[in-house]
């Protein structure tokens, strides 16, 4: 017996790791919260009386899926997507993906990503990831609807009451992608950041800083205490995204190609060993960031990593496999990672 509401969340995942536009995955995320909220026997007789369409939220292309599975069949929306299934990772991206326990650089619809916490915890479920840290972003990202103080404050207790909810073994971390500032300093209440499980520092603005003014702007970041992992840190696109996808920085708006930031990356990974920092592996296609000699660098210096996705919906938390197949390119090895360590190992180490 097939369950016509997991093939339409199977379906929307699948479009959100091809990076399909929001607006397509979304009629199936719809369309199984809408079934979800009735008893299985009213599925099953609407779908018999052609009925399905009448409720909010399913359209024919969803009505359909639902009546093919509930006929015990994968729906051919769903065979077909399936079977465009990513490419086959080699044996050492294998390892390193098969060592990674969590993902610590995620956002939901509280900034600017596109679903809620809880979808993009099942997703982290279903993925067999140990943890997810939520690391939506700081005030000053406007753009991206970037967290008050006190937004992240309630934001802390609705975490805290979903993880009672949540599978035994799996928990939800709390955590901020942190704008660093022009001079240095991090976008939130030092009390706050002190409370976060993770603290993710990515440079947002003034991208085009010349090399002296960044590098004093990223040593000083390095330098803060609470800061756990350095993201994205030369900000580039190597692609430019189309509108209608959720991705970073904006809700669906079209994104361009840019170039890296300039600035003493020698200097910043030396800070980051001096400050037990990590250096993100950023897996977003458009991003790859940093790039492969930069991460040779980093690894050279001595530096620890974490391989995160940066996802924005909870289909593009599968893109991990992307920076790991950069990563073991590099040679870096899982002891140098700090997700593939458990949650209380990782909330250890953030802390000391
Ligand atoms: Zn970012
Ligand atoms: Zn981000």
């Amino acid at each position: 017996m097939r369950d016509p509401i997991a093939d339409l969340r199977r379906i929307a995942f699948l479009l959100e790791r091809a990076n399909e536009a929001t607006y397509r995955v979304r009629a199936f995320r719809s369309a199984a919260k809408a079934l979800a909220g009735l008893p299985a026997e009213e599925v099953a007789e609407r779908s018999r009386a052609g009925k399905l369409t009448e409720l909010p939220g399913v359209g024919d292309v969803t009505a359909r899926c639902v009546t093919e599975s509930l006929a015990g069949e994968e729906p051919v929306y769903l065979r077909r997507l399936a079977a465009t299934e990513g490419t086959d990772l080699d044996a050492e991206a294998t390892a390193l993906r098969t060592a990674l326990r969590g993902d610590c650089h995620t956002h939901s619809d509280w900034s600017d990503g596109g679903s809620p916490i809880e979808e993009m915890a099942l997703a982290a479920v279903e993925l067999g990831h140990e943890y997810l840290v939520l690391t939506d972003h700081s005030p000053r990202l406007k753009v991206a609807r970037g967290l008050t103080a006190d937004r992240l404050r309630r934001q802390l207790d609705h975490v805290a009451r979903l993880n009672e909810a949540l599978p035994e073994g799996f928990r939800i971390l709390t955590g901020i992608e942190v704008d660093i500032l022009a001079d240095g300093s991090l976008d939130q209440d030092e009390e706050l950041l002190a409370r976060l499980d993770v603290v993710v520092g990515s440079v947002h603005s003034g991208l085009n800083d010349d090399r002296a003014k960044m590098t004093r702007r990223m040593l000083a970041a390095v330098a803060n205490p609470h800061l756990d992992i350095l993201g994205h840190c030369t900000g580039r696109m190597v692609t430019s995204r189309p509108a209608g996808v959720t991705g970073p920085g904006d809700r669906g708006h079209r994104v361009r190609t840019r170039p890296e930031s300039d600035f003493d990356a020698d200097a910043v990974f030396a800070a980051c060993v001096e400050h037990d920092t990590a250096v993100e592996i950023n897996s977003r296609p458009e991003r790859q960031d940093p790039p492969k000699r930069l991460i040779r660098r980093a690894l050279e210096a001595g530096c620890r990593f974490a391989i995160n996705t940066d996802a924005h919906a909870p289909g593009q938390l599968d893109w991990q496999r992307f920076g790991c197949e950069r990563a073991a390119r590099c040679g870096v090895p899982a002891d140098r990672v700090v997700n593939t360590w458990s949650a209380d190992e990782l909330v250890a180490w953030t802390h000391a």
